[in-house]
């Protein structure tokens, strides 16, 4: 599957999925419409779904107005945010371990609670789609979960194959890498990422997508239980001081 990038707001990210030459594509969230709508347009592709990681304003805010021309269109995200009703417009729910298909690919929701109750990612072939709760170097903040919660959806993410490549929802990599460096001031996996995730940003590239690989090495929120960061802690500790840490970095 071919992942079209489309940057909205400031810093969120939306991502079109689809199947060379077959003129259709799903979105994974939708933050504004206007972005989605000309990348659409650029690409001469048909929008069949839309995929919400989690209800947050800055996910779900083009939905009404994609909808609203796609009559029918479905708005799938998780059975947490239906059965609440977060999400205005949502059509569809999915479950842990569900999988479903898209244009042949088989879907795989993956239910991570913590950024949010209802927060969901989407592993379709080789690819991973995070939301808010995976960034590049970084986790999100955990405003409905426990630590424990989000720790234990993080660490799903480890079973996946490294060369996994990883879509989060917001371009945070430099400051991210920033604090994964203040962490872990040695680590030369670290340095390096930081030089190219500079550069790669000073010319306006996007960081995303990163590799599952690269963040086992160099993400302080998928390393919570390594000895190296976790010293006499436990792991739930461990994760709880350097979440604590960011917050306030
Ligand atoms: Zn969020
Ligand atoms: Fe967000």
């Amino acid at each position: 599957m071919h992942v079209i990038i489309v940057p909205c707001y400031s810093d969120n990210y939306a991502y079109l999925i689809t199947e060379e030459g077959s003129g259709h594509c799903v979105v994974v969230d939708a933050p504004e419409a206007p972005p989605i709508e000309a990348a659409l347009e650029a690409h001469g592709l048909t929008l069949d779904a839309i995929w919400l990681t989690h209800h947050h304003f800055d996910h779900v805010s083009g939905v009404a107005e994609l909808a609203k021309t796609r009559p029918g269109l479905e708005v799938l995200g998780s059975r947490y945010d239906m059965q609440h009703d977060r999400i205005a417009g949502q059509t569809r729910a999915v479950a842990d371990e569900e999988r479903f298909d898209c244009a042949g690919h088989e879907v795989r929701v993956l239910e991570v609670p913590g950024h949010t109750l209802g927060a969901v990612a989407f592993v379709v072939d080789g690819d991973v789609f995070t939301g808010d709760t995976l960034f590049l170097a970084g986790c999100g903040r955990v405003f409905e979960g426990t630590m424990e919660m989000m720790s234990e959806s993080l660490a799903r993410f480890r079973e996946l194959p490294r060369e996994t490549r990883v879509f989060c929802g917001h371009e945070y990599t430099l400051n991210n890498l920033r604090f994964a460096q203040s962490v872990e001031p040695q680590s030369e996996i670290i340095e390096m990422a930081l030089k190219a995730a500079t550069a790669q940003r000073e010319a306006g590239e996007f960081t995303v997508p990163g590799r599952l690989g690269q963040e086992l090495e160099q993400n302080p929120f998928l390393r919570f239980d390594d000895p190296v960061l976790m010293g006499d802690d436990t792991p739930v500790e461990s994760f709880t001081r350097l979440r604590q840490a960011k917050d306030s970095f």
